[in-house]
């Protein structure tokens, strides 16, 4: 195994859950190395400890990465090598560290990459899933209306999704994600690698009633997945004409009867669109 590394950045994922899933070359790295970014150093400690790592540790957070950054160049300007690692999972997946290795890059050091845990790609692999691409778009917006809008502009892909969601949110971003889509499959994988490790698979309107039935099943940590919209489902058209007849202020029934007759699409679908769009507009301006 390595003993003397080169002076780059070495991006190192770290376990989800289960310390055996460290590779052998993370491990290697995150010993031999001087340096240890670490997106909370006193998190990530005990691990360190460990593995007998000698390395010292900068603090490298969404709130410092730009100084960060700095710190971590001057190191490999300096031959030193630095290994940069989050809380758990792959550092810069919906975690720090993308601007940290933008930064390296442009100074023109070099950026390792090793492969390792990530939550998004653990659950795909037992999704059983099997739209042809995925698209990882991570954690929703908190916020209701927010949530609801970016899920309306998913609504036309024909990738399956995965989220990240908080055991605090997963009801209500279960509940959005139904009023959105209507039916699809929803995959819920729920602590990964852990002791209470569940992955079900169900259809997402009866996904709510589900996770309310049993309050163990609402927590720990999420991957969500849901299938792609179906093929033939493009109302693109639909709804690029309602969201006209709304700019132009006309009332919500008025737009989706119209807008429904313009394009053909369903009238209630266009209409509950309606709704949400005007919900949004308004949480927005508030
Ligand atoms: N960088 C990490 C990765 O590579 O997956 C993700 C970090 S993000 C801050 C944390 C989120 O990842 C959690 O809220 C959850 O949605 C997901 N996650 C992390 N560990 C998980 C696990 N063991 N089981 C299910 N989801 C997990």
């Amino acid at each position: 195994m390595t003993n003397e590394l080169i002076a780059a950045l070495y991006v190192v994922p770290t376990p989800l859950g289960n310390l055996a899933d460290l590779t052998r070359r993370a491990e290697a790295v995150l010993q031999a190395v001087p340096w240890v970014a670490a997106e909370d150093t006193r998190h990530s400690a005990p691990l360190l400890k460990h593995l007998g790592s000698a390395a010292r540790t900068l603090p490298a957070h969404q709130h410092n990465e730009h100084e960060a950054a700095a710190r971590i160049v001057d190191k490999l300007q300096a031959g030193e090598a630095v290994a940069l690692i989050s809380d758990a999972g792959t550092p810069g997946i919906s975690d720090p560290g993308a601007r940290i290795v933008a930064a390296v890059r442009a100074a023109g050091c070099r950026v390792v990459p090793l492969p390792g845990p990530c939550a998004a790609t653990t659950a795909l692999s037992a999704s059983g899933l099997t739209d042809e691409h995925f698209l990882f778009y991570g954690f929703l917006p908190a916020k209701g209306g927010q949530r609801r809008q970016a899920l309306e502009g998913l609504r036309a892909q024909a990738a399956a999704l995965v989220f990240y969601e908080a055991p605090h949110r997963v009801l209500e971003t279960v509940a959005d994600m139904a009023s959105v889509f209507g039916e699809r499959t929803l995959v819920i994988a729920r602590e990964l690698s852990k002791l209470f490790e569940t992955i079900h698979a169900l259809p997402l309107s009866e996904a709510l009633a589900w996770l309310q039935a049993d309050s163990n099943r609402q927590r720990g940590e999420f991957v969500l997945m849901l299938s792609g919209a179906p093929a033939g489902s493009d109302d693109g058209e639909g709804e690029r004409v309602l969201k006209l007849l709304l700019a132009e202020g006309l009332p919500v029934k008025q737009a989706a009867k119209l807008a429904a007759a313009i394009s053909g699409v369903g009238k209630n679908a266009l209409y509950e669109r309606a709704l949400r769009y005007r919900e949004a507009s308004a949480s927005e301006l508030s």
